[in-house]
């Protein structure tokens, strides 16, 4: 089983929002565009594709610093209470 379908059994939500090209957008953020940017059936020596989007697209988790100038950043947070109780 996959680490995904053994959290579902586990009782864990999945509340996650797929990304997706033309997907809701904050207002005044970045559009969300995902597409190839190189293409195998057009030529390509590999298929790359190419993301772009504002960091508060779907699902994701607001430091203290998106509000706070003096607030934390993500990577200074500690990760325990996001996770699985290891
Ligand atoms: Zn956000």
């Amino acid at each position: 089983m996959s680490p995904r379908k053994d959290a579902l059994a586990e009782g864990w939500l999945d509340v996650s929002v797929p990304l997706r090209d033309g997907m809701p957008a904050w207002p005044g953020n970045p559009p969300v565009e995902i597409g190839r940017h190189e293409d195998m059936s057009k030529g390509g020596d590999a298929n790359v594709t190419a993301l772009s989007l504002g960091a508060h697209t779907g699902t994701h988790v607001d430091a203290p610093v998106h509000f706070l100038a003096d607030g934390v950043a993500i990577e200074a947070m500690d990760l325990q209470p996001w996770g699985k109780p290891g």
